[in-house]
């Protein structure tokens, strides 16, 4: 099987038809899944060369498979990426990441507005294995760079925060990183290509929780590590699990044999084989064959439903805004958000699908709010093609006290919003009768 050639093609083109050529003997057009755990040898010495990594193939599943593999090729493809490495969730994606080029007695410095399991991640099981992460105000690139020391691995943002819709100053932070030979790894879950390429902006690696917009029908979890490729682990100076010989893998040295140099095999997969080498034949969070399947259907139309999801978004965020029930809309595509003019730099079709706003009555009138939609779905995910809804305050942040809630942008009327791609004028008319339901008990009373 050959690679299908993606230099020329749009990320639209490549999200349909990167990284699967349909193989000689079947002639499937569609990518099979290749539901199995192992792989035949040819013979002792083509199995000896797998395990060399003389050659490429497959060996066992928890390694490679190659349904995830296509999947994987077509996440690198829309990107201009050098590679990537799918994973069973996302938080294990984040965890991949970090944890390959960290270890106890280094730290990292990440921004502060995270999504919650990134912040108890980084909060308890990194910190338990002394692993530090140092949060910034995101605002301000100069924050990270004062919490950057000769101990600092990474720096660590998401590309729209959630609730508050906030944007960074992307680049900003990248050039801080890179002043300090360090890479700059982002979580772009929340705006995929086409609403953003984090790797036309500075950042060195990606993550991803494809349970979202990827997949994009809430059917299955999965995550994905993301990597431009064109970071050099070896002038930083400070990558030894990278540039120096693996004790872990009979010293294999990535960098010798796979870094973003003329003498490589492969160029620019070093990190991303340190990953799949190191961590996931260590840790196994391999996703099963038939989610990447899954995954390989969703990206199929991602660049459709991205488009539709940030137009009716734009459009939700401003019918709310006009609505007498709403006091406020964190939604970075409306004149009058903070980050307005870098949210139109950045994301040119839109700032993503998910934002918060206020509802006038505060704990109760939220709760009237999320009982009285009948066409959104009250569920703790987001960018499902489906419109979906929460209210923080009594669910996803209800074990907070009132002043940790706000710190975290959690207001006592704020619902959290991740607009489908339905019609319209139908998540437009169940908003606004939720809405109205929501101020009646409040009339009555007063
Ligand atoms: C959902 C989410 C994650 C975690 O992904 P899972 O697939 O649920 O493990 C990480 N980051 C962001 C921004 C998310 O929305």
């Amino acid at each position: 099987m050959t690679d299908f050639e993606p230099d020329d093609y749009s990320p639209d083109t490549l999200a349909l038809h990167a990284g699967h050529t349909p193989d000689r003997d079947t002639l499937s057009r569609a990518v099979p899944i290749y539901q199995t755990t192992s792989y035949l040898f040819r013979d002792t010495g083509h199995a000896a060369d797998l395990f060399e990594l003389k050659k490429p193939g497959n060996i066992y599943t928890r390694l490679s498979n190659p349904t995830t593999d296509a999947l994987e090729k077509r996440l690198a493809a829309i990107h201009g990426a050098a590679g990537a490495v799918a994973t069973s969730s996302g938080m294990a994606a984040i965890f991949y990441a970090v944890a390959a080029i960290t270890s106890a007695g280094q730290n990292f410095v990440t921004g502060d507005k995270l999504y919650g399991g990134t912040y108890t991640q980084f909060c308890f099981p990194l910190k338990r294995f002394g692993i530090e992460a140092r949060f910034v105000d995101s605002r301000d690139p100069a924050d990270f760079e004062q919490a950057i020391d000769e101990n600092t691995r990474l720096l660590y943002t998401e590309s729209i925060g959630n609730p508050k819709g906030n944007v960074d100053d992307i680049e900003g932070i990248a050039e801080v990183a890179h002043r300090h030979k360090i890479p700059l790894i982002v979580d772009n879950t929340v705006a995929p290509p086409p609403l953003f390429n984090p790797f036309e902006h500075g950042v060195d690696i990606a993550v991803y929780s494809l349970t979202k917009m990827i997949g994009g029908h809430g059917t299955s979890l999965g995550g994905a590590v993301v990597d431009k490729g064109d970071f050099d682990w070896k002038a930083a100076g400070r990558y030894p699990e990278i540039t120096e010989p693996d004790l872990a893998y009979h010293g294999v040295n990535f960098w010798e044999r796979f870094g973003n140099h003329e003498k490589a095999v492969t160029p620019g997969l070093a990190y991303l084989l340190k990953i799949r080498l190191g961590l996931m034949r260590d840790l196994g969070a391999a996703p099963s064959p038939f989610n990447s399947w899954l995954f390989i259907q969703g990206l199929e139309t991602l660049p459709l439903r991205a488009r539709a999801h940030v137009a009716n978004a734009a459009a939700v965020a401003r019918f709310l805004r006009e609505h007498p029930a709403v006091t406020s809309v964190d939604y970075a595509g409306l004149p009058g958000h903070p980050d307005y003019e870098r949210a139109r730099y950045y994301f040119p079709l839109g700032p993503g699908a998910v934002f918060g706003f206020e509802i006038k009555g505060g704990v109760e009138a939220g709760k009237r709010f999320i009982n009285a939609v009948r066409l959104a779905s009250h569920v703790a995910n987001i960018l499902d093609a489906k419109t979906l809804v929460i209210h923080p305050a009594s669910t996803t942040h209800q074990q907070l006290s009132p002043e940790e809630q706000l710190n975290a942008g959690v207001t006592p009327g704020l619902i959290r919003i991740s607009v489908g791609i339905e019609n319209l004028e139908d998540i437009l008319g169940d908003l606004d009768q939720a809405l109205r339901r929501s101020q009646e008990a409040t009339t009555e009373e007063a």
